[in-house]
């Protein structure tokens, strides 16, 4: 990225060579190359490492080294680093959005609000450089007291997913290196390119050598020796639940401290009394952001059936609305990859087969050029009422949504319940009664009223259920970087008496 300048142009054909940062050197292996092919129109796009166990190795090593004068320079100097990552990130910021829309396929104005997204965290977490605060606990005489420091980790693995290739970057990156940890982060074999860019952005932020390493490979050849490392203490994971159990299974030999961000299926609810414009627009962004391919995206729509046809309406014309095609112009981009499509058609057509009926969608877009070999898939509406279809229950990442009629209230938390996963989900209604006994009994980390999301840095954005195990952002999130350690002291100078021991 250093050797050319990007720019994103459908017929962009160089092809870019990725490589790892091991220590202070950046590295490939011209014997061990993966590929990268763009979303937009499945042409090859990068290359770049396969990293082996021994690399994993050798950063681990260097990490081991880095890590105490890393912890020892305290975290304003460290946060200087991250504000001075942000001003980097921020003056060439062009590049990231133009990235972004190249590897991932995201729409120009959701590329634009991602690189918003990247440094609003790191300015979040930079502040809590004079914030973190252990406790001082007296103890069980005057002259004894527990000093409970916050103390990091040390050497912490950050796994990230390709959705959010810049944002999920930043939101481990910042907070892991704010509070001492030396990090290793691996990205997602689909967007290594982002990741590579941001990592190149902190060290020329001033990040020193070993502090900050990156390596890309496949989950399944380095992801379990990684995981599992004797030295590795916390690994933190974006991604499928799928991978974040495996990980938890990888772990019990390290014990290492896990943060585990996994899938979702949004509820979306439209109560009888809601703002049915304002529902769709939240609607329309809460499925199509990222062309449905968002951790927080409504995937089951539960409207009441007072309001049912004139909603659905609403929300159909809008959808058809949507434009689909080139990143540059487009309201919804294509899906990751060739898996990704065939995925959600077979979502689709599952869905058919129990019964549900398509409203809108449910083809590959009708496209020009070389975006007939992207991996777009058209806005999709069904609706239905089998609620143990795949449709209703697994999470499908892409723009397709079931929606059913509900009456009750207390069957429809039960239907908005009724799902293994448990991270976000959204209402819309103006009756308080409605409000606050959702609050109550909807069983999701997150909870939207009248309004779309995302989630905040100031949230702690987590889930119930498989979705995973603690979380990110706001002050606990940054908590989770740091751990307890209790120091016992007795300075009243007296003679000690053990009376258990007859001392
Ligand atoms: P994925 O599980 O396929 O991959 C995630 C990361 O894990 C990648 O970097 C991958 O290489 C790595 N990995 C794979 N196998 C591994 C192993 N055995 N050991 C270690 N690492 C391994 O997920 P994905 O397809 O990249 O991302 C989509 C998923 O992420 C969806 O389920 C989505 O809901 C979830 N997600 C969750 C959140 C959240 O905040 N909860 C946010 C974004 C995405």
């Amino acid at each position: 990225m250093d050797k050319f300048k990007l720019e994103f142009d459908n017929s962009f054909i160089m092809v870019y060579i990725g490589k790892n940062l091991i220590g202070k050197d950046w590295v490939t292996n011209p014997d061990r190359k993966l590929k990268k092919f763009s979303p937009v129109d499945g042409k090859l796009i990068a290359e770049f490492p396969a990293a082996t166990i021994s690399d994993v190795d050798a950063a681990i090593e260097i990490a081991e080294e880095s890590f105490e004068k890393w912890w020892r320079i305290g975290s304003v100097e460290r946060s200087k680093i991250l504000y001075r990552a942000k001003e980097l990130i921020e003056k060439n910021r062009a590049e990231l959005e133009n990235l972004l829309m190249m590897e991932n396929g995201k729409i120009k104005p959701q590329a634009v609000e991602e690189v918003d997204g990247v440094l609003d965290q790191i300015q979040y977490y930079a502040e809590f450089a004079r914030k973190i605060n252990g406790d001082v606990v007296e103890g069980t005489e005057f002259y004894r007291k527990i000093f409970q420091y916050k103390v990091p980790y040390g050497i912490v693995v950050a796994i990230t997913p390709w959705n959010f290739p810049a944002g999920m970057v930043a939101r481990k990156l910042a907070p892991a290196l704010l509070t001492g940890n030396v990090v290793i982060l691996k990205p997602s074999t689909d967007t290594p390119m982002t990741a590579e860019w941001i990592v190149r952005k902190f060290v020329e932020a001033g990040i020193p050598p070993g502090v900050l390493q990156f390596i890309t490979g496949k989950g399944s050849e380095i992801g379990d020796y990684i995981v599992s490392h004797r030295k590795v203490s916390l690994v933190t994971m974006t991604g499928s639940t799928s991978t974040g159990q495996r990980i938890r299974e990888k772990t019990s030999s390290n014990m290492a401290k896990l943060i585990l961000e996994l899938g979702g299926k949004a509820p979306f609810i439209v109560w009888k009394d809601a703002d049915l414009m304002n529902a769709a627009k939240a609607l329309i962004w809460a499925k199509f952001w990222n062309a449905g391919q968002s951790c927080i995206a409504a995937e089951r729509l539960f409207v009441h059936e007072d309001v049912y046809d004139k909603f659905m309406n609403i929300f159909v014309n809008m959808t058809k609305k949507l434009r689909i095609g080139s990143p540059e112009s487009a309201d919804v981009g294509p899906l990751i990859n060739q898996q990704a499509l065939e995925t959600t058609e077979k979502f689709v057509s599952i869905a058919k087969e129990d019964g549900f009926k398509i409203i809108t969608g449910g083809k590959k877009p009708d496209l020009k050029g070389d975006l007939q070999n992207g991996y777009f898939y058209e806005p999709t509406i069904l609706e239905g009422n089998k609620d143990s279809s795949p449709i209703f229950q697994e999470e499908i990442f892409g723009p397709v949504i079931a929606a059913r009629k509900v009456s009750q209230l207390e069957e429809t938390i039960r239907l908005a319940n009724d799902s293994k996963y448990g991270l976000a989900s959204y209402l819309f209604t103006k009756n308080p009664e409605v409000i606050f006994q959702s609050a109550d009994q909807i069983m999701f980390g997150e909870l939207y009223i009248n309004m779309p999301g995302p989630e905040a840095s100031q949230g702690y954005h987590t889930g119930f259920r498989l979705t995973g195990q603690a979380g990110e952002g706001s002050k606990y999130g940054i908590e989770e970087y740091v751990k307890l350690k209790n120091i016992y002291v007795d300075y009243s100078g007296k003679e000690l008496k053990i009376p258990s021991m007859n001392l």
